[in-house]
């Protein structure tokens, strides 16, 4: 009796023990985060650069399909094109450009070392339009441009316009002190991200057919968070993979007729339970792969003891830390998000349909695959009875997950260590774009894809993403604009 009672207890101390070790050697700085020196940028204006930002915005470059802008209504392409060639006449001089699919822009610096690997700078031209109804709630008006309280508003202030006028000030600041790169330097400027990415796709297409391999892409995604929600506090997240995109179609098949005399099992009962089904079986969250297990890592400096003792041991505290993110939503960063957004039965009220139908959008984490996933759906729901699944074909294809970008070398290296400039020493990590990006094409051209905007925000301005109040501060185009310097300075080997 005695023996059992020290033998149990023995082994809830070394449980203990295993837990606390765990917990106090958990997180550690990446490997050589501070070991990249930052070679100091031009200065670039804070205030023209937001001046320029504002006029960017007045452009009404708004995507709404697939296809957009057709030439009879390119005018605010071509009008804002024809601006940038006047505000940057350095870049414009200097160097090549080309149009692609349409509006999109290719931008290419020549490098004096030309067979070194070059570095892609992307963003993009388009902006969604704004949700009826909130014209009102706007403090600037989203196509003016107003510059209120330090703050330029407007569509494409953080989406994405600021990203490439900041690419544009960083280029001509660069060629103004006479810099020339060694290694080519690409800006790709897509014109309708925000409905396809045919132009981006077409970009990349192209720079794959000319067989450039690049050093590092780096795209729009992810900032420096003041009140990031993983640890309350400043956290700059590098994003390195984006979520892929399916949407499939549940069709319900059950005999018809009047309401009056309704079978058990109808189509519209079937396609509730297959829902249901899909809502109480998540796809798996996996915390120990890339880049999760390495955000969690990296925010574990910032974490209250507890918080740190549960992502340490995850083992013990998995499924508890899985239900807390799920409680918010925030489970999107640890699995394929299961989304049922459109639903369609009877077209009355008395009559009872044959098909019922629902279309559930899934984001693909990297975790998975759109084969995973669909066998998922069909073991989950393979219980009812006259389920039909498949593709939506109006939805498009679908997309695959992004490949994870490594965080090794120097390309990460750089982006860590100008967002902890940024966050003034504050936790870097990698992370996960939960929704999609023009990035996605460009793992074709480069194994070093990232997603990060060096510029400070909050919680509350990234509401503006598709949102009311989008908003940048004529303190971030600084920051941004001497930031993307900074990077191109830095992977071009200056110190
Ligand atoms: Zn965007």
């Amino acid at each position: 009796m005695i023996r059992a009672v020290l033998g149990a207890a023995g082994l809830i101390l070394l449980g203990v023990s295993l837990i606390l070790v765990r917990t106090l050697t958990y997180g550690a700085a990446p490997q050589g985060l501070n070991s990249v020196v930052l070679p100091s940028p031009p200065e670039i204006s804070a205030e023209q650069a937001a001046s320029r930002l504002s006029r960017a915005i007045q452009f009404r470059t708004i995507t709404y399909k697939a296809g957009d802008p057709v030439a009879e209504a390119a005018a605010p392409w071509i009008n804002m094109q024809t601006w940038l060639a006047e505000a940057y006449p350095r870049v414009h001089a200097n160097l090549e450009i080309e149009r692609v699919n349409g509006y999109s822009l290719l931008y290419r610096w020549a490098g004096t070392q030309e067979p070194l690997a070059p570095l892609v700078f992307m963003a993009h031209q388009d902006v969604v339009p704004v949700n009826e109804g909130t014209l009102e709630d706007w403090t600037g008006a989203p196509f003016s441009g107003e510059i209120i309280d330090g703050y330029v508003y407007g569509r494409g202030a953080l989406d994405d316009k600021a990203s490439m006028i900041a690419i544009l000030e960083a280029g001509e600041a660069l060629l103004e002190t006479g810099f020339q790169p060694q290694r080519p330097i690409y800006f790709m400027f897509g014109h309708d991200e925000e409905v396809s990415g045919a132009g981006a796709a077409a970009m990349v297409d192209l720079l794959h057919a000319r067989g450039v391999r690049a050093e590092m892409v780096l795209d729009e995604g992810f900032f420096v968070i003041e009140d990031s929600p993983l640890t309350g506090n400043v956290f700059g997240f590098i994003g390195v993979a984006e979520k892929g995109y399916i949407t499939l179609r549940l069709t319900a098949t059950a005999r018809g007729g009047h309401s009056s005399r309704p079978p058990r099992n109808s189509a519209n009962v079937q396609l509730a339970r297959a829902i249901i089904a899909l809502e109480e079986n998540q796809m798996p969250a996996d915390f120990s792969k890339a880049p999760i297990a390495d955000l969690f890592r990296a925010a574990a400096e910032d974490m209250d003891f507890f918080t740190r003792m549960a992502f340490a041991n995850r083992w013990l505290f998995g499924g508890f830390i899985d239900a807390q993110m799920a409680a918010t939503g925030a489970d999107a960063m640890l699995r394929t998000t299961t989304a049922p957004t459109m639903l369609t039965g009877s077209i009355k009220e008395n009559v009872l349909p044959q098909r019922a139908t629902a279309l559930i959008n899934f984001r693909v984490h990297p975790n998975d695959t759109i084969d995973s996933l669909m066998t998922h759906v069909r073991k989950v729901t393979e219980h009812i009875e006259g389920l039909e699944i498949t593709r939506n074909e109006d939805g498009g294809i679908g997309s695959e997950a992004s490949p994870v970008s490594p965080t090794d070398g120097q390309a990460y290296s750089v982006l860590a260590a100008l967002a902890r400039q940024l966050g003034d020493g504050a936790p870097v990590g990698p992370a996960l774009v939960l929704g999609a990006t023009d990035a996605r094409w460009a793992s074709k051209i480069s194994d070093r894809v990232y997603r990060f905007v060096p510029a400070r925000v909050t919680m509350k301005d990234t509401a503006g993403f598709h949102g009311t109040n989008e908003r940048m501060s004529v303190t971030n185009m600084k920051r941004m604009s001497e930031g993307y310097a900074q990077i191109m300075l830095a992977m071009d080997g200056a110190q």
